[in-house]
């Protein structure tokens, strides 16, 4: 790669894609996954010309994204597309594939907030969404993308990903929306009935592997290394492109004012990054004037990402995921560590693991304040129990906690939780009474309850 066709590449394009690691520049049009050089081959990201971004002023953006409102045209009221310039700036509104993603609720947890022993806590609901999870909104912007790829003229052929449920589930919706095929690889009997039925009903190719969620990933790399079936792994940038506006979105529902934390879910560690780059791009271009933390959550069947954090985040090496009911975060060889280590050090970022006893648990706990929430939303507010229960979240600190898919795709685990058939101890099980339709029985069964 010389200079001056790099230069050119900026100078002519309001988004490039930049090595992580050799900084190499490439053209945002150009399908890669990995640095060219095969001495780096380090992982890239999608960089937006923020020199250009910078001539809008700070107020002058926030007046912009609240007046993209539900009533705006098309893109401009999905909650991802009213940032169109700070995500895709340069593809043609005609190729964007768009389901209506974004806009999702932050939703105040004061009674949970007190019982907790923190200041204030808000759930971003990323699950309330088309497939029911956060996915949504990166595979928007990579499908939207490769519809503009292929009005370019590239010959692609398919969208492929490795899953473990959700990013198979949102891929085959917005693939099939479009008209591209895909083809998706599940490790078999490790994802829920919903998800698997999700890209089954959109026509998918769905093929059921014996192997983890780390083998299918193996697996999908070899077979998109011909450019014709194009990686949608959070591998590829442009995932992250889309995801980083949870970030971006929360801050503008909450005035701009900065919470002192986020903690989110974390498996392939996509997300950590996206949310990191979101709220960066917010504080390199004045909106906010300081940054969160960030705790990323994992579940202890999960963990390398902690298990580094450990050891100052110096030292890696990839685990055996073991079965866990937060599962699409059963992942024991995170593609994008790199991206996450960098993310924890400009965030002062910890990682916090919890056991199935304790996600399950504080699940199960949120719902009685009238949430409905999965796994791995339940792992996120574990991890939020331990740290303000050890003070390092402190008792006047505010939090949002990222809720990354709708409980509903995981109401199987959630009924057994209830049904007591997990094998651990269901602080908050609850069962129903079974009674004759009688009102004078019923009255006094209620009256027991209600004292
Ligand atoms: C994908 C996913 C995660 C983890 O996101 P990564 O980018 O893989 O770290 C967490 N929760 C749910 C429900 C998911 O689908």
């Amino acid at each position: 790669m010389n200079i001056t066709h790099s230069e050119s590449i900026k100078k002519h394009s309001n988004s490039f894609l930049r090595c992580i690691n050799c900084q190499s520049i490439y053209s945002i049009d150009e399908i890669l996954y990995r640095c060219k050089d095969p001495k780096c081959d380090s992982l890239i990201d999608v960089e937006q010309n923020v020199g250009k971004l910078k001539e809008t002023k700070p107020e002058q953006w926030k007046e912009i994204l609240g007046k993209r409102t539900i009533s705006s045209p098309f893109p401009y009221s999905s909650g991802v597309w009213g940032k169109k310039e700070w995500v895709l700036p340069d593809i043609d509104s005609k190729n964007i594939v768009s389901l209506g993603e974004g806009n999702t609720p932050l939703t105040p947890m004061d009674r949970l907030a007190k019982e907790i022993g923190i200041g204030r806590l808000w759930i971003k609901q990323c699950g309330i969404s088309h497939t029911g999870s956060f996915k949504d909104l990166g595979m928007t912007v990579l499908v939207s993308h490769v519809q503009s790829l292929i009005a370019k003229g590239k010959p692609i052929l398919a969208l492929a990903c490795a899953s473990s449920g959700d990013t198979s589930a949102s891929l085959a919706s917005y693939a099939s929306y479009a008209g591209i095929p895909t083809i998706v690889f599940l490790p078999e009997g490790k994802i829920s009935t919903a998800q698997l039925v999700q890209p089954l009903s959109c026509g998918a190719i769905v093929l059921s592997l014996q192997t983890d969620f780390d083998g299918c990933m193996q697996i999908v790399k070899e077979i998109t290394s011909d450019q014709s079936i194009y990686l949608a792994n959070s591998m590829n940038p442009l995932r992250l492109e889309g995801q980083k506006t949870m970030g971006i979105e929360t801050l503008q529902q909450l005035s701009w004012e900065v919470p002192d934390w986020f903690v989110i879910p974390a498996g392939n560690l996509g997300n950590v990054s996206a949310l990191g780059s979101g709220l960066q791009l917010l504080y390199d271009l004045g909106c906010i004037s300081k940054l969160p933390r960030i705790c990323a959550a994992q579940s202890a069947h999960a963990n390398p990402l902690y298990l580094s954090f450990l050891k100052g985040l110096k030292e890696y090496s990839p685990v055996k995921a073991k079965k866990t009911l937060a599962s699409a975060i059963q992942i024991g060889n995170p593609v994008s560590f790199e991206r996450a280590v960098k993310t924890l050090r400009s965030f002062q970022g910890v990682v916090e693991q919890a056991t199935e006893e304790e996600l399950a648990n504080a699940a199960a706990r949120t719902d009685l304040h009238g949430m409905f929430q999965d796994p791995h939303t339940g792992t996120a507010f574990a991890c939020l129990e331990k740290l303000a229960a050890r003070g390092e979240i402190g008792k006047k600190d505010t939090v949002v906690v990222v809720s990354t898919a709708h409980g509903l795709k995981f109401a199987d685990s959630k009924i057994a939780y209830h049904e007591g058939k997990l094998q651990l101890k269901a602080r908050f099980q609850k069962d129903y009474i079974r009674l004759k339709a009688d009102v004078k029985v019923i009255r006094k069964t209620l009256e027991k309850h209600l004292s």
